[in-house]
């Protein structure tokens, strides 16, 4: 299935969860067996070859793709959670939403300095939770750090938030 194809399962909802947002559901995408299917190998052709040895989901739409990443490479999977969800001792990150702050938390064991750490998440919009996630992840010293979307909203231009030696790539731009 192309990018064209796969773009065409993807359903716009209008004004959700707010007016003015286009909201782009993936859950039409994965729903059907061969778009899920060459979803998760285009994704994983995205990232391979790169010695990736832990991939790091953010919740709760990273939690879908993100440990499919993870088995075909041969790496660990790690979750990215929303706050009071992690049981052991955590590190916290808080960031700016257009409505008030959130805040994620990975665990304290999570990573090592060995580690080669992709960071994954369905969909690129201003880049304020990927920032967060990237600020925690590097806490760790780890070797390298890639990052990658499903989906890229060009418009919003949240790839001006990162450093431009780091690796980010999406499958779909809009
Ligand atoms: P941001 O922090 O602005 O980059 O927002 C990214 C997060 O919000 C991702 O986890 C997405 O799942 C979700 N998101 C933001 N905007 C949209 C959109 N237009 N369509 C679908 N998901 C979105």
């Amino acid at each position: 299935m192309g990018i064209e194809s796969i773009k065409e399962k993807i359903r716009v909802v209008e004004d959700f969860p707010q007016k003015g947002i286009q909201f782009r559901d993936l859950t039409t995408a994965f729903k059907d067996p061969k778009c899920l299917k060459d979803l998760s190998d285009k994704m994983t052709d995205m990232c391979k070859n790169k010695g990736i040895t832990k991939v790091v989901g953010i919740e709760s739409r990273g939690f879908i793709l993100g440990p499919v990443m993870a088995n075909n490479l041969g790496a660990g999977f790690v979750t990215l959670r929303k706050p009071g969800k992690l049981p052991a001792e955590t590190y916290q990150e808080s960031y700016q939403k257009e409505y008030g702050v959130d805040t994620i938390e990975i665990h304290k064991d999570a990573l090592s300095e060995d580690d080669v750490v992709l960071i994954h998440d369905d969909l690129l919009a201003t880049g304020g939770t990927m920032r967060a996630a990237y600020e925690l992840v590097k806490r760790f010293g780890v070797k390298k750090i890639y990052i990658n979307f499903i989906v890229e909203l060009e418009d919003l231009n949240g790839r001006s938030l990162f450093p431009e030696d780091i690796e980010i790539e999406s499958l779909i731009k809009y």
